[in-house]
């Protein structure tokens, strides 16, 4: 049995003020992975601060922004009116992600805050720096099929994570330069999404760049031109539930044959979900053709690296960009 203080919190700053003041405090919401995780003897806080009555549920057009509140569902975002039209690579994102089950409890806030699901950070017995930093990390030489080929470290060292993030949706608003609104006990500010998640460095415990005490009170996504040229390609093992070996998010703006402006981000292949800037520019005032997605692809695979068991994804990313953009362009 654990024991732990539930709080029910009545506005945001009800909320922020039962976490701030203690430092293994967490918020709940869907709580679709904090309780697997408090089940697992994962985590165990010693307080929960539930924040499912706050007024944080609308999505709104605001003009040249659309605001999405942090507890919309996942399932209510993926099949609103405005997200399909002007946002439907976020909608397919999040329609690629966990079950129709999991979707309706889920929210946005929530899935940005889920953790790895390194099947070793999911077994105490076993060594793993970010569930216990210093220990080990035990992918590192052991199964790695599922980890990241980008953003890491020339040398491992005893810091090592090779994780990558599980979440669908959120390979889509790294994409779509979406910015994050938080609350906390030192004001408001709004977070880049590019720069929400963190690469693990020396402290891979912190998947993000939350301030305790910090609270996600909405996304807003700027309105584009790239709402009819869009895909989202996820590669997993089997097609009713599992997270992503690769995935891809892909959006341009053509005029007539040629790419005007573009978007491109990976998941699974980096701690954080992984924005390709430097192939879009590739793709930009060029043809959507085959030969115009490869050498974009050719470009966004410089840096890689692979483990034992993940070098298939050496060939897989590569192709699943060209994939993602031909059906983005067609
Ligand atoms: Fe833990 Fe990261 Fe290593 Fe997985 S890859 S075992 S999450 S340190």
């Amino acid at each position: 049995m654990i024991n732990f203080q539930y709080l029910r919190a009545s506005s945001p700053k009800s909320a922020i003020d039962g976490v701030r003041t203690d430092l293994s405090a967490q918020f709940i919401a869907g709580g679709t992975n904090l309780i697997d995780l408090m089940k697992r003897g994962i985590t165990a806080p010693p307080k929960l601060v539930d924040i499912n009555n706050l007024p944080l549920r609308d999505i709104a057009d605001e003009g040249k922004t659309i605001r999405i509140g942090a507890l919309a569902l996942n399932s209510t975002v993926a099949d609103h009116s405005l997200i399909l039209k002007k946002l439907p690579l976020l909608a397919q994102a999040l329609n690629a992600g966990a079950s129709a089950q999991i979707r309706n409890m889920a929210t946005v806030g929530g899935n940005m805050m889920q953790r790895t699901r390194c099947p070793y950070f999911y077994d105490p017995s076993l060594p793993c720096n970010k569930r216990a930093p210093g220990s080990g990390c035990g992918a590192v030489a052991g199964i790695n099929r599922m980890h990241a080929i980008f953003g890491l470290e020339p040398v491992p060292d005893q810091h090592v994570c090779i994780a990558v993030h599980p979440s669908d949706m959120c390979v889509a608003l790294a994409a779509l330069d979406a910015t994050v609104e938080v609350w906390g006990p030192g004001g408001n500010r709004t977070i880049p999404f590019t720069g929400f998640h963190r690469l693990p460095g020396s402290n891979p415990q912190k998947d993000n760049t939350l301030q305790h005490g910090e609270l996600i009170t909405a996304l807003r996504l700027p309105d584009n031109a790239l709402a009819t040229h869009s895909h989202y390609l996820k590669i997993r093992d089997r097609a009713s539930y599992a997270f992503a070996l690769i995935s891809v998010a892909a959006a341009l703006d053509l005029k007539g044959k040629t790419i005007q402006q573009a978007r491109l981000a990976m998941g699974g292949v980096a701690h954080k979900p992984w924005r390709l800037t430097e192939a879009e520019q590739v793709l930009i005032g060029k043809p959507a053709t085959e030969a115009t997605f490869r050498e974009a692809a050719q470009v966004a695979m410089r840096g890689a690296r692979a483990f034992e068991h993940n070098t298939y994804k050496l060939k897989l990313a590569p192709a699943a960009i060209v994939e993602a953009l031909t059906r983005a362009a067609g």
